[in-house]
């Protein structure tokens, strides 16, 4: 299997710095929102191949079309010279590209200026146990770990190759290294529902928040969505027999809605794209591992910076890219799920787009 790995013991080598980007004005997009939240593919590979994200075989991009660390680098540096605030590096799986740790380890002086207020990851947590003390030096205070279900045989077919025991020991990690985790799961019709109350209570247990994520139809996996998908809103009917849900106004500046649960004292978030439209909020864009800026995860239209990035030393171009694609950062989305609609809303992968 190819996918990138790093040697633990190899501590990463600095990045060559981009250059201080020019002080220019903020990105606003056409409809007043201002795009302070930057999340970030800087792989579409994974060591695992869940059934709702990707093919069993699936074809990853020639090594040749991803951005370098340095690249990336710099379209981050601009992002945040631009008002980006938070930065989520996501994949594919994040951490099993190459030297990724350098990554991590020179965007975190956006941390230490205080130009960005946080810097996180989402991540399978495969490879968290090896990397979770180096993401804690690096300013990492909060991450995402998916993980859809505590059965150790479930969580193989759903992730097709994964081991349980792996991704606990590197929750374990991150815990100890004092990074709060939150725990993302996807509501699988038949698959995890019945489970979605014990995850619940285990997450809490651990001081952990839950959120659960509607299915979303992105990119062709083989297999028909409408098997996989789950309303929230029959998986909060079913939570609220066992739990008191409580209605809060707390957002952390993504589409998830939270309740408070009163057994447990800990917060529990919906996404739900599907059913409930959050666009009117949206602060962020996705830029993915070669270059590309979706300025919205449910439409195509994109705008490629690498071109902008590659033709000059300097970052006009780039800025001048950055105004334009916002420009065009569209109201909203529109994800159908239904008996009619047979392809995906979306060809690309979650795993492309960075989820
Ligand atoms: N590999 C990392 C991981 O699994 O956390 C980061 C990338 S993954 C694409 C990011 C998130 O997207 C995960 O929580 C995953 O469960 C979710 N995801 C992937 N495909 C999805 C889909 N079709 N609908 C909803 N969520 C999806
Ligand atoms: Fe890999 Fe994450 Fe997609 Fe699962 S959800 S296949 S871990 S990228």
């Amino acid at each position: 299997m190819a996918f990138e790995t790093v040697s633990a013991a190899a501590p990463p080598a600095p990045l060559a710095r981009a250059e201080a980007a020019p002080a220019t004005a903020p990105l606003v997009d056409p409809f007043g929102r201002a795009i302070t939240y930057l999340r970030v593919s800087v792989t579409d590979r994974c060591d695992l191949r869940c059934v709702y994200c990707m093919s069993e075989h699936m074809t990853f991009l020639p090594k040749a079309d991803i951005l370098s660390l340095e690249e990336l680098d710099r379209l981050c540096t601009a992002f945040v010279a631009r008002g980006t605030r938070k930065l989520r590096i996501t994949g594919g799986e994040p951490l099993v590209r190459r030297g990724i740790m350098t990554l991590f380890r020179s965007l975190s002086r956006h941390i230490d200026t205080g130009a960005l207020e946080e810097l996180t990851v989402t991540t399978n947590g495969s490879q968290l146990a090896r990397y979770a003390g180096e993401l804690a030096d690096c300013g990492v205070r909060r991450i995402n770990v998916s993980l859809d279900t505590l059965d150790p045989v479930k969580f193989r077919e759903i992730t097709r190759w994964g081991d349980i025991d792996q991704v606990k020991a590197g929750i374990a990690a991150a815990q100890r290294a004092g990074i709060r985790v939150k725990i993302n799961a996807v509501a699988l019709k038949g698959v995890n529902e019945d489970e979605l109350g014990d995850l619940l209570a285990w997450a809490h247990g651990d001081g952990m928040d839950l959120t659960i994520i509607e299915v979303m139809p992105l990119g062709d996996i083989g297999e028909n969505r409408l098997d996989q998908y789950l309303p929230l809103s029959m998986v909060r009917a079913k939570l609220a027999e066992r739990f008191t849900l409580t209605e809060t106004d707390y957002r952390t500046g993504g589409p998830a809605r939270y309740v408070r649960v009163a057994e447990t004292g800990g917060r529990l978030g919906f996404i739900t794209p599907l059913t409930h439209n959050f666009c009117e909020s949206c602060n962020r864009v996705r830029l993915t591992c070669t270059g590309t800026l979706f300025m919205c995860l449910g439409q195509e239209d994109a705008a490629d910076l690498r071109a902008a990035l590659r033709a000059a030393p300097d970052d006009a171009l780039l800025h001048a890219a950055l105004d334009e694609a916002i420009g065009r950062k569209p109201k909203g989305h529109d994800f159908v799920i239904d008996r009619r609609t047979k392809r995906p809303a979306v060809a690309r992968h979650m795993s492309v787009t960075g989820g």
